[in-house]
């Protein structure tokens, strides 16, 4: 018997199982989250960070499981013979070796944690390393070299990021 359902890997909360036994046969009855606690639960996670953290703005790059046959390979730094990029920091592809570098841009709300403000001497010289955490919204799914945009200031008028940083 097939199953429709995420087992709680997806939306985070737990199913309920119960088995019936009748004349000898068993049968299992899977209680799937119903999609309305789902969206109530997302909405409530929404509102807390609405009430506690800060707008930004998320950045879904390119990554290669997802666009893989679909967008374009930069023509700044791909190479087609080796079948890679040649620099980590092109400016055209962000070094995701796709055109244009950056899939969706989405804002979101996010709540930061805060960090020890200290410096660090090393090797290169003086640097300033800044390691928080965050927590933001369901959607986009943020991987790995995705980017949150943290803004210093949104312009009033119509708001729009006047000033960034992280
Ligand atoms: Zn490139």
């Amino acid at each position: 018997m097939a199953v429709a359902g995420c087992a709680g890997l997806v939306c985070g909360l737990s199913h309920r199982l119960t088995v019936i036994a009748r004349r000898g046969c068993v049968v299992v009855r899977v209680d799937l989250t119903e999609p309305y606690a789902i969206r109530q639960a997302r909405e409530a996670v929404r509102d807390s960070l609405r009430s506690h953290g800060e707008e930004c703005v998320l950045l879904h790059m390119y990554h290669v499981n997802e666009v893989q046959d679909v967008v374009p390979r930069c023509p700044a730094c791909y190479d087609d013979v080796y079948k890679q990029g040649e620099r980590y920091d092109c400016p055209r592809c962000y070094g995701t070796t796709f055109d244009g570098g950056v899939a969706r841009v989405h804002r979101a709300w996010a709540l930061f944690t805060d960090a020890q403000d200290v410096e660090t001497f090393g090797k290169r010289g003086l640097w300033h390393p800044i390691a928080s955490s965050v927590q933001t919204e369901p959607f986009p799914d943020l991987w790995q070299r995705d980017y949150v945009v943290r803004v210093a200031r949104w312009s009033p008028p119509r708001p729009h990021p006047a000033s960034a940083r992280g």
